[in-house]
């Protein structure tokens, strides 16, 4: 992956769409991308 958009991505956050289904882990509910392994907190009310 061309670093650049490596680091842009670590700043902003990944626009990977491989993303897996919502967990909810010990009231923990969050998203992990397959494409980075990112973890995507889900909030109340952020859809
Ligand atoms: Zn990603």
């Amino acid at each position: 992956m061309n670093p650049l958009l490596w680091i842009f991505q670590f700043i902003f956050g990944c626009r990977h769409r491989h993303r897996s289904r919502v967990f909810t882990i010990k009231h923990r509910t969050y998203r992990v991308c397959f494409d980075c392994g990112r973890e995507f907190d889900l909030r109340t009310g952020s859809r």
